[in-house]
This record gives C-alpha cells, sequence and structure tokens, in this order.
C-alpha cells in the first residue's frame, strides 16, 4: 500500500476511535485535539499527514524536530514539542514550537520565558505532572504537590502563557485511575487559572481512558504513523 493510502486509513481509525471514546464519555469530537507524533519518522510523513488535514504535530527530540520543522516550514502546522526538555535546547525549541507540554521545572520556565521574550512572542506551556509513584525510576513531570507553585510560575512568566498541564501514563500500571487523579489536578489548576484549559493526555494505547478523564489534546504515534524502530543515540 502506498503510504499515503496507508497514513489515510490510519487517521480515519484514529478519528473513529476519538469519536467513539468522546461518544461514550458524553463529550463532542471537537472538544478532543489530535497531535500526530511524528517522532522517528521522516518529514515526508509529516507533509502526507498535512495534506491529509492534521495540523497538530508532535516531536520529543529536538535534534530530530528541528529539521524536520524546517523542512516543512511551508505547511500551516502547529508545532509541539512533548518530550524531555534541556535548558541548553531551549532556544533551538523555541524556534519551532508553539506549544511546549513538558515544562517540569522552574529553571525550564526561566529559560523559555527568557527566550519568549527574546523572540518577542508568546508560547503556550503545559506544566508536565507526573503521575507515576514517587520514587519510580525514570519518571517526569513535576509531582503533583508542586504543580500549583509551578504553574503560577509559568502564568507569570513573561513571554508564556499557561495551557494546562500534560501527562503520560504511569508505566506498568493501569492508566484509567491515573488519569482520574490527572483530572483532578486539571481542576485545581482551572481553579486557579481559568484559561489553562488544555489537559494533554493519551497516546495510542490510552486514549479512550484519556478521553474519559477529560483530555482535551491526545499525542498519538504508533496508532497513526506505525511501529518506531529503536533509535540509536
Ligand atoms: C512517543 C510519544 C507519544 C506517542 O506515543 P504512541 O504510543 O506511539 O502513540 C505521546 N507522548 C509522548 C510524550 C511521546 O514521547
Amino acid at each position: 500500500m502506498r503510504r499515503e493510502e496507508e497514513l489515510a486509513a490510519n487517521l480515519r481509525d484514529v478519528r473513529e476511535r476519538i469519536a467513539l471514546a468522546c461518544r461514550e464519555a458524553g463529550r463532542e469530537p471537537g472538544e478532543v485535539t489530535l497531535i500526530a507524533v511524528t517522532k522517528t519518522f521522516p518529514a515526508s510523513d509529516v507533509r502526507l499527514l498535512s495534506g491529509l488535514g492534521v495540523v497538530d504535530v508532535g516531536e520529543n527530540r529536538d535534534q530530530e524536530a528541528a529539521p524536520k520543522a524546517a523542512s516543512c516550514a511551508d505547511l500551516p502546522l502547529v508545532w509541539h514539542f512533548v518530550g524531555a526538555l534541556q535548558t541548553n535546547k531551549v532556544r533551538s525549541v523555541l524556534e519551532y514550537a508553539h506549544v511546549v507540554h513538558s515544562v517540569d521545572r522552574p529553571r525550564l520556565v526561566e529559560a523559555l520565558s527568557r527566550e519568549a521574550v527574546r523572540r518577542e512572542r508568546d508560547v503556550t506551556c503545559l506544566v508536565q505532572v507526573s503521575l507515576d509513584p514517587p520514587g519510580s525510576a525514570g519518571r517526569s513531570g513535576v509531582e503533583p504537590e508542586d504543580l500549583l507553585a509551578l504553574a503560577d510560575r509559568v502564568a507569570a512568566a513573561p513571554g508564556l502563557r499557561l495551557g494546562g498541564i500534560m501527562a503520560v501514563a504511569p508505566l506498568g500500571a493501569p492508566a484509567a485511575p491515573a488519569f482520574e487523579r490527572l483530572a483532578g489536578y486539571a481542576e485545581k489548576v482551572r481553579s486557579v487559572h481559568a484559561d489553562a484549559g488544555i489537559v494533554s493526555a493519551g497516546m495510542s494505547g490510552d486514549l479512550k481512558e484519556a478521553i474519559a478523564c477529560g483530555a482535551t489534546h491526545v499525542r498519538i504515534g504508533t496508532a497513526l504513523l506505525g511501529g518506531r524502530r529503536a533509535i540509536v543515540g
């Protein structure tokens, strides 16, 4: 099958899964934005997805995302940076990213703010909150008890707009109860920052659970683009 047909079929399936999950949750499909996570896949796939009507694209590594975004600069895309972000990569990431999903520490807020001001632009930031049990290895995101303080910091930072929160389901544990906790965190942030309505949660394997718990943005890689090969380096 030609790649375009394959992507079109996958896109149809994913949109159907989103619509079904919305129906089951009593929500409108229009409330959920699909972000195509194109990491490890070539710019040509991004171009095909754009042709199929995809607007939102997600990447998690700057080395890969920067050249890909540059080669797709003629397309009407919104780039989401969803991976762990080192402060020394902020300058490069803000060259293309419209939304940063992975704000997890004060130093990163400062670096993003400085660069956004330098570029005279507003950058939408989501605070990533950890859903893993405390002390688990490789967890990313701020501890839930520190979420509000970090959200306040983003909201107060020049050049940054607090869009909402983001999370990844815990490894090796059921997604649904974790996403229920996430819904509570989202509500808490919204009670202080009424405009911070984004809840970025749900990947290929758990989009239904995420939508049931109020996700506004789902980040879909495998179900759209196929299996990824391990990346070296
Ligand atoms: C890779 C990735 C995704 C997409 O995961 P799939 O399971 O392939 O859909 C979503 N979010 C983040 C942060 C990712 O790194």
